[in-house]
């Protein structure tokens, strides 16, 4: 089994060593990551300059771009074979809801996805404790069933794991994705030179987090698993839009 690790953390992450560490014994693991912390980076690619790829004394390969630039170049050129599975991860927080829309560590899944191979995103819904150990074990339960039972359809899936011991998560529930509430406002600042700085809020608060969520499986100690599509079309308005351009539009 050949499995491609990434995330959005960096290649110096711990989530990410804990993930390596985690599957190796169930195939062979190529790291490709990015340089530096590029989390929230979402499925963005680097156009507008050359990437280069370096190698870390642990083997792993790291990038000067993005989450998808690794996981692009990876499987577009890099790799001398192709992948089975992509896992991304272990990313130091969680990303339900609407986080998956910004968040780079399931944009690296998603490349993968796109490019036609199986594909996990790894987060763990980080407290005080840390347990990326139980992250780990949980997603190389999953390669593990994977490898046994392959799906004969593209799969990209959302998992999130509850910052527990591995021996107090209740288990792993089918889950969609929640809500939050709006992100909070800007944060306005000035740095040392007296100009004006902004920091982006911090995400909102779930709103939509009843049962059945992401947010309601792993707050009450389940693994969250969402399966993932990229089709944003809103299909339920499509009639609506039709009609509101007029008859006359149509032709
Ligand atoms: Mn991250």
């Amino acid at each position: 089994m050949r499995i491609l690790l990434s995330n959005d953390d960096g290649y110096f992450a711990p989530g990410l060593a804990a993930l390596e560490r985690a599957l190796s014994p169930l195939g062979t693991v190529t790291v490709v990551a990015p340089e530096r912390d590029r989390s929230g980076a979402s499925n963005s690619l680097t156009l507008d300059r050359p990437l280069s790829v370096r190698r870390a004394a642990n083997g792993y390969f790291y990038v000067n771009g993005t989450p998808t630039d690794c996981v692009h170049l990876a499987v577009t050129g890099l790799l001398e074979v192709l992948p089975d599975i992509v896992v991304s991860g272990i990313n130091d927080g969680a990303n339900m809801g609407d986080d998956t829309i910004y968040s780079g560590t399931v944009a690296a899944a998603t490349e993968g996805f796109l490019l036609g191979i199986p594909s996990l995103a790894v987060s763990l819904v980080a407290g005080e404790g840390a347990h990326f150990d139980t992250a780990g074990r949980v997603a190389a339960d999953l390669v593990a069933r994977f490898a046994r039972e392959r799906f004969s359809e593209p799969v990209l899936l959302n998992v999130n794991v509850p910052d527990l011991p591995h021996e107090q998560v209740c288990g792993q529930r089918v889950t969609r994705l929640g809500k939050r509430h709006k992100a909070e406002p800007v944060v306005k600042s000035s740095n040392p030179r007296g100009q004006t700085v902004y920091w982006v809020g911090a995400a909102g608060q779930a709103q939509d987090a009843g049962e059945g969520t992401d947010f309601h499986a792993a707050a009450n100690g389940w693994v969250s698993l969402t399966p993932l599509q990229m089709d944003l079309t809103r299909f339920s308005q499509m009639d609506r839009i039709q009609r509101w351009l007029g008859a006359a539009q149509t032709k």
